[in-house]
């Protein structure tokens, strides 16, 4: 079987099928077997995994996710793509099942209902226009997933993984860090891929947690302050949370809550960590 990772067979697949790409739906395809291999052992599959692929487009990375896991689900949006994995690149994989449709729109307990208890590790080179939302949705939603390793654009992995005081630590980094432990497996450039990106791009797995490292009364309450925070960076914790219309907090109310946390008055978002977002919350709660 031709394996789509020879740069020359993805040509020669797209061209059987007059395949255009379709910049709406980020396609971006891989085109390095090593970056694969990186993939497959960043996210430590085995056997006994059931994958969740994102966005399989013709099936490059869907090959090796076959081989290495014991079953694997892909769900594509783009309806052209589904002849080419089910017909012709993919078809001889009995332990997969590709889906037509929209991850965001997509019921995921149900779509993975059929495998039981089994362990779920989302997989993907994802389409950079969503990534957040896709994340977000796989993390928020408390899916029965272990892990998630994706292909996102180098600045968004910097930004999940990085901690307080850096210029990419916001609101993204702190959700990310509640829900699970991310860890940065390689960097990738632009030539791996056709047609090329803009941006670098890195391999992120994110480990879910059981349980998330700190403890909060009310975990969207949080995340409003966190959002509020970062949505005006420059300005101090008192003036953003004080100011936001998704929240009722006055100014003072914010000041007391700081310095009952021990926390100058002219703290900026930047500066605190997820524990500390959670004890504020808890102290406006009071
Ligand atoms: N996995 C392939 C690879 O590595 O070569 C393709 C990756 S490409 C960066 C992203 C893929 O996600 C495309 O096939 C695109 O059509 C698909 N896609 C984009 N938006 C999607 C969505 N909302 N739901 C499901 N698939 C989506």
């Amino acid at each position: 079987m031709a394996y789509l990772s020879d740069p020359k067979e993805t040509i020669a697949v797209l061209q059987r099928y007059h395949f255009n790409f379709q910049k709406k739906f980020g396609q971006n395809f891989l085109i390095d077997g090593h970056v694969i291999e990186k993939i497959i052992a960043a996210a430590g599959i085995g056997k006994d995994d059931v994958v969740l692929e994102i966005g399989p487009g013709i099936g490059t990375l869907t090959q090796r996710l076959c081989e290495a896991a014991g079953d694997v689900v892909a769900v594509e949006i783009d309806r052209n793509l589904i002849p080419i994995l089910t017909g012709d690149t993919c078809k001889d994989y009995k332990n997969l099942r590709i889906v037509s449709g929209d991850i965001m729109k997509t019921d995921i307990p149900a779509l993975l209902a059929p495998y039981g208890d089994r362990p779920v590790k989302v997989v993907a080179n994802l389409p950079y226009y969503i990534t957040t939302p896709i994340l977000m949705k796989l993390l928020e939603d408390r899916l029965p997933i272990e892990s998630i390793t994706v292909m996102v654009q180098k600045e968004v992995a910097e930004r999940m993984e990085t901690g307080p005081g850096t210029k990419d630590y916001g609101a993204l980094s702190l959700a990310v860090q509640y829900y699970s432990e991310p860890y940065l497996a390689a960097n990738v450039p632009a030539n791996c891929f056709m047609p090329r990106p803009n941006v670098g791009s890195a391999v992120i797995r994110l480990t879910v947690h059981d349980t998330p490292p700190v403890s909060v009364k009310d975990e969207r309450k949080m995340f409003a302050l966190i959002r509020a925070s970062f949505n005006q960076r420059r300005k101090t914790l008192v003036n953003g949370i004080g100011n936001a219309a998704e929240l009722s907090y006055t100014k003072e109310q914010v000041a007391e809550a700081l310095e009952k946390l021990g926390m100058p008055a002219t703290i900026r978002g930047e500066a605190l960590t997820l524990a500390d977002f959670a004890a504020l919350s808890d102290a406006l709660e009071e």
